[in-house]
């Protein structure tokens, strides 16, 4: 296991300028801020850094878009078409998207090609089919009365996103916002700003008017900021850490903005004994390790069935011994750096943590190199409830295993956590399945399986990992309001 030195990609940036009303503009302020190459610490390019100013000019660009503008007169179907088309765009500049997202997130290229983009495709595919289905009913009220509803749009969406999917999380706030009729503003991460910018800029090119999707790139306490503040922004649909999702629950109080939160997670992996050892041990490794375990669902607490621990502990580490950690554009590499020197300096203080706490490092426990934010895969084993990895999210490789006797107290230790995003369970008894579906509280359960995912299929979080579903019709209904008609007969 070795960190090389990634070769120099062939990826051209074109988009590094805000995206307001169809026009690329520096920041008002003139400032730049430098995206970084995790692989090498090296810059990629300077972007421009929005703020106030450059929010303002967007959420009123939005505005009148939504307004005034042809989206807000164009037939739901053609809408659609929009969409489909910009969906088509991507597949067909595929490999170029997924060097982009590769070189500014580290994730390996494989992933990108071969995950990130198709489902990020397929996700606006999804919504582009909903955009002229999206209608609402005739109610039976007293009297001599027709009543109906409509599903309108919302009105101008600010999207804040952060750099672990980009271009995912892309298409998950895209998909739903355009479909419904919003016009956009979003906010990329700050460490991961390419793939967006280039996004909008195929959006431009198959024609979705200017307006409808406004890209402005920076900080959160500024850019973000600003946008969760804007009179014209009626919506806020937020990816990131639960505490900065509570500075924007506060921060949009005064205009009382439609809020969704996908936030953090510590989400319990649980293997029974009568479970296939193989599968859930695959399903552990990958439910972990992938994307560096930069997953807000990462199955951090597994928990295995105490009869079975020695020999679950033995099989996940000649596993993970296969790991290649490295350059993120070599084909043989399953993982790539950290996306930047915070998450890296995070993470090796939560393993520096778990080995003062007492519990055993299995595997890993260092960075790899000294070049690049490389993490070598991290198991630590006989992890008790309470120490700091097993209670807060670390956001990196780093994997606890518990174990357990007792269903009832796995359930009680499993839903100990003010986090509810994820759980899975492997079993082959159907019943404790079902059972374990019912009774841990998060917002989505696999049962022998791990990071399913699909456009079609709502996801999350319970308690402090959010509210509201994105994906699914529950994530086109938040970018809807809902209108009742009433007329005398
Ligand atoms: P992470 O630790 O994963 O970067 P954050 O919640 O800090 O999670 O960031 C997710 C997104 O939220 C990023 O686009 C970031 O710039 C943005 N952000 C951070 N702070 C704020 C804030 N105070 N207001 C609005 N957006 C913010």
């Amino acid at each position: 296991m070795s960190a090389t030195l990634p070769a120099s990609p062939e990826v051209k940036i074109t988009e590094t300028e805000c995206f307001i009303g169809g026009e690329w503009v520096p920041a008002v302020s003139g400032k730049t801020f430098a995206t970084i190459n995790p692989a090498t610490e090296q810059e990629i390019a300077q972007i421009a850094e929005g703020d106030q100013a450059d929010v303002d000019a967007a959420a009123k660009a939005a505005h009148k878009a939504f307004e005034s503008g042809p989206w807000s007169t164009m037939d739901a179907r053609d809408r659609g078409k929009l969409m489909f088309a910009l969906a088509q765009r991507m597949e067909d500049e595929i490999d170029d998207l997924a060097r982009l997202e590769t070189l500014d997130n580290g994730k390996p290229l494989g992933d990108s090609r071969n995950v990130d983009l198709p489902l990020a495709i397929d996700c606006l595919r999804y919504y582009a089919g909903y955009a002229d289905k999206i209608h609402g009913s005739t109610i039976p009220i007293r009297g001599n009365h027709l009543c109906y509803t409509r599903r309108e749009p919302v009105g101008v969406a600010g999207q804040i996103i952060p750099w672990n999917f980009p271009i995912l999380m892309v298409a998950w706030k895209w998909g739903p916002a355009l479909a419904s009729g919003c016009t956009v503003v979003m906010k990329p991460a700050e460490q991961t700003p390419l793939t967006c910018l280039r996004l909008a800029q195929l959006a431009k090119e198959v024609g979705i008017p200017d307006g409808v999707i406004n890209v402005v790139p920076g900080y959160g306490p500024t850019a973000g900021s600003a946008l969760v503040k804007h009179p014209l922004v009626d919506k806020i649909a937020f990816t990131g850490e639960h505490r900065t999702a509570q500075i924007i629950t506060r921060e949009s109080a005064d205009t009382l903005k439609r809020l969704t939160f996908e936030l953090g997670g510590k989400s319990p992996n649980v293997i029974f004994a009568d479970a296939d050892m193989d599968a859930a041990v695959e399903g552990a490794y990958v439910g972990l390790f992938l994307n560096q375990g930069q997953c807000c669902c990462a199955g951090s607490r597994v928990f295995v069935e105490a009869s079975r621990h020695d020999e679950f502990v033995e099989k996940l580490q000649k596993r993970t011994a296969q790991r290649k950690v490295g350059n993120p554009f070599a084909d043989d590499t399953d993982q790539g750096p950290q996306v930047d020197q915070a998450q890296f300096d995070k993470i090796l203080s939560y393993i520096e943590k778990g080995k003062q706490e007492g519990a055993d490092c299995v595997a890993g426990g260092e960075r790899v190199g000294d070049k690049g934010y490389f993490v070598a895969p991290t198991i630590f084993d006989n992890v008790r409830d309470d120490m700091a990895i097993a209670t807060d999210e670390i956001f990196g490789p780093v994997l606890s295993v518990l174990t357990f006797d007792d269903k009832e107290d796995m359930i009680r230790r499993a839903n100990n956590t003010f986090y509810g995003l994820a759980a899975a369970v492997w079993t082959r008894d159907i019943s404790v399945a079902h059972d374990f579906a019912a009774r841990v509280r998060a917002g989505t359960i696999w049962v022998n399986c791990y990071d399913v995912f699909d456009a079609a299929a709502p996801f999350g979080g319970f308690k402090m990992s959010g509210y509201g579903r994105e994906l699914g019709e529950e994530g086109l209904k938040a970018y809807t309001e809902n209108k009742t008609v009433t007329i005398a007969l």
